[in-house]
């Protein structure tokens, strides 16, 4: 099966410098999902687009259901690779600003080996049995696609899976695949938070309740959530990445706005650092005399990726026979993913992993920076190639052509690597 590999490659490359050069926001992935639909429905598979994304299904006779997703979207990043097909596009965001767009998170490399992945399968029909489900996602990046997806009645439009796959480009070497059983993103939780004084000219501060001062002790006070209140080795993480009040010296305000960021990889873990958050918030309010009940507002919010014991094992002793020497332990990733909610809405248990994608030995600069720049090979052999692997682990049960006939990562024949990243 593998061996198609070689025949496709020089087609994969063209289409990731495209897709590159040609990144649309969360959302607005119009170009991207209609080529993905084009590509599957030209291959036999029966094509439906729902909530912004694109899902194609492949039956192949008896046995089980695959499902692979990629994610699409890019991000508001000014590319600064350097590289020939760097993209300089722009587009409007949802408060109507222009901005540089790029695919600084690599999503395009997700898409191109997702489509090489069915073209493969498509192509050697003979060499496996079942169903298999290519589904391409839109808004990753802000939590909503996944969502988008499901409320478009995504449960009612595609058979059950058996098992699902999803897998990121990441700071690992080109060539290789990080593997964890158990949680491997985190939940992710953003907060909005309000909380209220009473303004008063700058000069006459007892007539105020100040709330640049109540939060300050906010932020200060959040700082023991982790610090003293989770047991040691546990992990959560609670940033403050916004606080703004208030425009001008000699005027204090009337109210404070915090954005939050939390982590934490147990739904136990999550509950105690949310509740203690709004504790604290709720306490300095007292404490300063706040007119008013803070107000907590949720967004982007992200599941926890919680990789099945029983699938990762099985993934994993199919990537040991096929990637000899490439299986890296990838450990906890702290970031987050909105993948779960798919395979978590069908109830069905899910495997995802991490693509290496840079030059050994350098510090790769990391997903979302403006010089995210994944090497095109092996990077993008061993992503498609991951994908086939861990669908033939389900889909070609007792099938030994479902073995490569040559070295699935091809990387010596696989074109130079033009680009280092930087
Ligand atoms: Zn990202
Ligand atoms: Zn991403």
């Amino acid at each position: 099966m593998l061996a198609g590999l070689h025949d496709t490659r020089g087609r994969r490359e063209d289409f990731y410098r495209d897709l590159h050069a040609h990144p649309e926001l969360s959302g607005q992935e119009a170009r991207t999902s209609a080529v993905c639909a084009e590509r599957l429905d030209e291959w036999g598979f029966e094509v439906q687009r729902l909530g912004g994304g694109v899902v194609g299904v492949l039956s192949n006779g008896e046995g089980s259901t695959v499902l692979c997703r990629a994610d699409m979207d890019a991000l508001p990043v000014r590319e600064l690779t350097g590289l020939p097909y760097a993209s300089t596009a722009t587009a409007t965001d949802e408060a109507g600003a222009t901005v540089a767009v790029s695919h600084a998170c690599g999503h395009d490399v997700h898409v191109t080996c997702l489509l090489g992945a069915a073209e493969l399968l498509a192509d050697r029909r003979d060499q496996w049995g079942g169903t298999f489900v290519a589904l391409f996602q839109p808004a990753e990046e802000t939590a909503s696609g996944a969502r988008a997806m499901l409320d478009a009645g995504l449960e009612q439009r595609i058979p059950r899976p058996d098992v699902a796959f999803a897998q990121h480009v990441l700071g690992l070497e080109a060539g290789t695949i990080g593997t964890t059983i158990g949680p491997v993103m985190s939940a992710g939780d953003s907060i909005r938070i309000t909380v209220f004084g009473r303004g008063s000219h700058g000069s006459m501060p007892h007539l105020s309740v100040d709330p640049v001062v109540l939060a300050a002790s906010i932020v200060i006070r959040l700082q023991t959530v982790v610090a003293r209140e989770l047991e040691r080795g546990v992990f959560a993480v609670v940033t403050v990445g916004s606080s703004v009040a208030g425009a001008k010296s000699n005027v204090i305000p009337d109210r404070a706005v915090l954005l939050l960021n939390v982590r934490t990889y147990d739904g136990e873990v999550r509950r105690q650092v949310l509740g203690a958050i709004e504790r604290i918030v709720r306490a300095e309010c007292d404490a300063a005399r706040s007119p008013q009940s803070p107000t907590f507002e949720y967004y982007d919010q992200y599941p926890l990726t919680s990789n099945d014991g029983e699938v990762g094992a099985r993934v994993r002793s199919a990537f040991e026979q096929h990637f000899p020497d490439r299986l890296v332990e990838l450990g906890r990733v702290t970031a987050s993913e909105d993948f779960g909610l798919i395979p978590d809405a069908f109830g069905t248990p899910y495997f995802y992993w991490g693509v290496g994608g840079f030059a050994a030995g350098v510090t790769a600069p990391p997903n979302h920076s403006p010089y995210f720049a994944p090497r095109i090979q092996p990077t993008l052999d061993t992503g498609t190639s991951a994908l086939v692997v861990a669908a033939l682990a389900y889909l070609g049960d007792g099938l030994d052509s479902a073995a490569p006939s040559v070295d699935p990562l091809g990387s010596s024949t696989g074109s130079q690597q033009r680009h280092q990243p930087r």
